[in-house]
């Protein structure tokens, strides 16, 4: 054991030394389960980082007992699952103590018991995702490893606890959300899947049809943000996945631009998530259009539609929905977008604020792509021109409703609205200045009033 991993075990395991002391009394075992152990063993996170799950022998009331007698507090939100948790005294995180489950993947097909418990620490890891997540770390520092967790650490090998073609497609069909979740350890570790693993999978892809779409969803976004995104996305493709998942995608894989765009990839924050997938659409709206050769405008609404299926289908926020239909709406090639004409360029903005900035690193990430970056400047150069004071969206006085009702006579009504909304259009298309006076904006209503009459 290298000698700094001792240190890190000792380094975890002495802030949660009271919490394994108070199951050990009461004769339960406790022990550290799953990605903490993982990425322990791997030096793939810091001890403080850790997002640390426990299982327990004791079943649920037993450990709600536990936690009362020694005056912790404790939720049963997620006792459905055999889930108790309580809040860790040293860093405030919650932390979830759940009772070990049996292994129940020899019996595909067979409904699933609601809950049922089992009493043995192998049955609870063998029924786990992938070997290197089936490891547990006990109180006392030793590491459980019955399945060669180490040892696929070591060779950088993702594959089900036990491995073995029909043992792999047993646990993949049984949920086939590992399917998607092996191809976010390998982004996120740069891991390979072993050929029973890449062979049971392809056999399986067909499966992701039975789970929730949210629960793709929770796997996709975090594959997205891992540093090797393409690692996970070259193998759902491979495996057919991809194509049960995100279809529209498959042109930016299949394109020989593929790499490059995942190293533009890498200049996006992580934060926010949607930006990647902004990525992932425009590179695939790009790589489609290049192989149909129609990069014009027209095809705007019908990008646009594939942004509002795929969001309908991973069931994506209102937040989400719009970054990357506002994104995926700009000119495809950078010559394009340098050259939109001054009032699409303005009414984008009004639009897309406060997200301008995020866009533009998403165009900047992009911009590295082959020559387009210095063709990029001129379009970033008219966008930095205007913001602040020269910001096309509307700013209109305080109050600004009441005047109009006053000052022309309004009834409280739609007709206020539609007064408010004409003025705001016309700044944005900059026919009226912005934050300008009250009395500006009048002048103009009654003007446009005279003009129509
Ligand atoms: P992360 O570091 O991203 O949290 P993790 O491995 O801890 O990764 P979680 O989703 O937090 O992933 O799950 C915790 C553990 O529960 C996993 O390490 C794995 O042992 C087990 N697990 C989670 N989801 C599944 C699943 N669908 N099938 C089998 N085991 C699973
Ligand atoms: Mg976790």
């Amino acid at each position: 054991m290298p000698h700094d991993e001792a240190q890190a075990i000792q380094e975890l395991l002495s802030s949660y030394a009271r919490l394994f002391g108070f199951f050990e009394a009461e004769g339960e075992e406790l022990v550290i389960v799953g990605g903490a152990v993982r990425d322990l063993i791997a030096a793939a996170a810091l001890p403080a980082k850790l997002d640390v799950d426990f299982a327990t022998s004791a079943l649920p009331e037993k450990t709600i007992e536990i936690l009362k007698k020694n005056k912790l507090r404790f939720f049963t939100t997620g006792i459905r699952f055999g889930t108790i948790s309580t809040i860790h005294a040293d860093s405030g995180r919650m932390l979830e103590l759940t009772t070990y489950r049996p292994d129940e993947s020899y019996t595909p097909g067979s409904r699933k018991p609601e809950v049922s418990f089992g009493t043995s620490l192998e049955a609870d890891l063998i029924r786990r995702d992938l070997s290197i997540n089936a490891m547990a770390l006990r109180g006392d520092g030793s590491i459980v490893d019955l399945f060669g967790g180490r040892e696929a650490i070591a060779a950088r090998r993702l594959e089900v606890p036990g491995g073995g073609l029909e043992r792999t497609r047993i646990i993949l069909r049984d949920d086939p959300l590992r399917i998607l979740r092996i191809a976010r350890f390998a982004a996120r570790l740069d891991y390979r899947a072993t050929d029973d693993t890449t062979t049971a999978a392809t056999e399986c892809a067909p499966w992701l049809q039975s789970i929730s779409h949210e629960r793709w969803k929770a796997e996709l976004d975090k594959l997205l943000i891992a540093p090797q995104p393409a690692a996970g996305l070259r193998w759902l493709q491979q495996t057919g996945a991809l194509r049960e998942v995100l279809p529209e995608v498959l042109p930016l894989l299949e394109s020989a631009d593929f790499d490059r765009w995942c190293e533009a990839l890498q200049q996006l924050p992580t934060e926010p998530h949607h930006l990647r997938w902004g990525w992932l659409l425009l590179g695939a709206a790009i790589a489609g259009a290049e192989a149909d050769d129609a990069t014009s405008w027209p095809e705007v609404a019908v990008r646009q539609q594939t942004v509002a299926l795929l969001a309908d289908r991973l069931k994506w926020s209102n937040e989400e929905r719009q970054v990357v239909g506002e994104l995926i709406a700009l000119p495809l090639s950078t010559a394009q977008l340098a050259a939109l004409p001054e009032l699409e360029l303005r009414r984008w903005i009004a639009r897309t604020e406060p997200r301008v900035a995020d866009q533009c690193a998403l165009l900047v990430a992009l911009g590295h792509l082959g020559s387009e970056g210095a063709a990029l400047a001129p379009f970033l150069a008219r966008v930095e021109a205007l913001s602040g004071e020269a910001s096309p969206v509307p700013q209109l006085p305080l109050g600004f409703g009441k005047v109009l009702m006053t000052e022309l006579g309004l009834q409280p009504g739609p007709a206020v609205g539609q007064a408010v909304e004409a003025v705001k259009q016309a700044i944005i298309d900059g026919l009226l200045p912005n934050q300008g006076g009250a009395q500006d904006y009048l002048a103009w209503l009654r003007n446009r009033a005279a003009t129509d009459a």
